[in-house]
């Protein structure tokens, strides 16, 4: 049972874990090609400093942990990290969400340390729209990497696409039958104001209505009941079994039934992707005055308090909603 309950009556129990804002891609979404503004290296959290918060939020209730970034592969001892969670007493379910490039070589030992679910984001099948919308010519990689994650043995595998106007929102019918194909759950995403180019117009938003009606020209989508705290709204394919999911972030907010807080890779815990607040933990951790058990009240009171400043809901559909300063790719998507 979580402990973490907010004043609406939310109870949190799914924590997204940034390891880091750095990328090997440029998605222009989440964070521009030239992006100079990284989070300085002394900022971020240790191995040690992590375990011990991940380990005051499952004492709290957390039984999810996603590790997510900037790209989390990235980070050089992501396979301890995963089986340092995984050792945890009452350790949370784990899962990742990864751009894929390093999976041809990490999925296997990730696998064997622990880690049980991974989504793999592709926006694209085509290698040309794929250097347009990363900046780098590494869809193969991304391919390999499926590859190597279906032979380790993560399933289900989750995809997520985002549909950019003019770019690649011609491709949902595509992506659909490449992912049946290849016996993949597909997600799309609506883009969400998190660029760090300020690039996000709701004009040019592809919508999950759009989506909805683009693949019902070729597919019957039946909805698949009982979503829960899922932010995916998932369908039937022509009947089923295969499902293919719509996250309507923008359009159809699931604040709801959020069940969510993250912890940004430099150590500020955020109740909400669109929060404006952050509560400081780096400053307890590396605070020398502290016990560790004074460390860890600390934080797990910053956990509660956290959760209780959470508001209804994300605010973009509000006349006065202003855009957090930290890009998607430094909150951890
Ligand atoms: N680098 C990893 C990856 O790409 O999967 C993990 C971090 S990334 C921020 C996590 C997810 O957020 C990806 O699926 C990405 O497509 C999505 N994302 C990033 N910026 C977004 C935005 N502005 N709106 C909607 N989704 C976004
Ligand atoms: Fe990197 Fe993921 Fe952001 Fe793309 S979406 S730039 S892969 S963090």
């Amino acid at each position: 049972m979580t402990k973490l309950i907010d004043t609406y009556g939310r109870g949190h129990r799914d924590l997204r874990v940034s390891l880091t804002d750095r990328c090997s891609l440029r998605c222009s979404y989440c964070m521009p090609h030239d992006f100079a503004a990284w989070l300085p290296n002394e900022n971020l959290l240790t191995t040690d400093e992590l375990i011990t918060v991940i380990e005051v939020a499952v004492a709290e209730g957390i039984n999810e942990i996603r590790l997510t970034g900037g790209e989390p592969l990235l980070r050089p001892d992501i396979v301890e990290i995963v089986a340092r969670i995984n050792a945890i007493k009452n350790a949370p379910k784990l899962s990742m969400t990864t751009n894929g490039l390093a999976l041809a070589k990490l999925a296997k030992p990730l696998v064997d340390a622990g880690l049980e679910r991974i989504n793999i984001s592709l926006d694209t099948l085509d290698r040309e729209r794929f250097k347009t919308l990363t900046f780098r010519d590494r869809i193969h990689d991304v391919f390999a990497g499926i590859d190597a994650a279906r032979e380790a043995g993560l399933k289900p595998l989750k995809i997520n696409s985002v549909l950019l106007k003019g770019i690649n929102d011609d491709e949902s019918v595509a992506l659909v039958e490449w992912a049946l194909k290849e016996g993949l759950n597909l997600r799309f995403i609506e883009q969400m104001p998190l660029d760090a180019g300020g690039i996000w117009s709701r004009s040019d938003l592809i919508t999950a209505d759009q989506i909805f009606a683009d693949l019902s020209t070729r597919y019957e989508l039946t909805p698949v009941d009982d979503r829960g705290s899922s932010p995916a709204e998932e369908f039937y394919v022509n009947g089923g079994p295969e499902v293919i999911g719509i996250i309507g972030s923008v359009t159809r907010p699931f604040c709801g039934s959020c069940d969510r807080v993250r912890l940004t890779s430099d150590g500020q815990i955020r109740n909400c992707l669109f929060s404006m607040a952050e509560t400081d933990l780096r400053a307890t951790l590396r605070n020398a005055d502290l016990s560790d058990e004074a460390k860890r009240e600390s934080i797990s009171k910053a956990f509660h308090s956290t959760v209780l400043a959470k508001l209804p809901g994300h605010g973009i559909n509000e006349p006065n909603f202003i855009q957090p300063v930290r890009p998607m790719s430094a909150i951890g998507g």
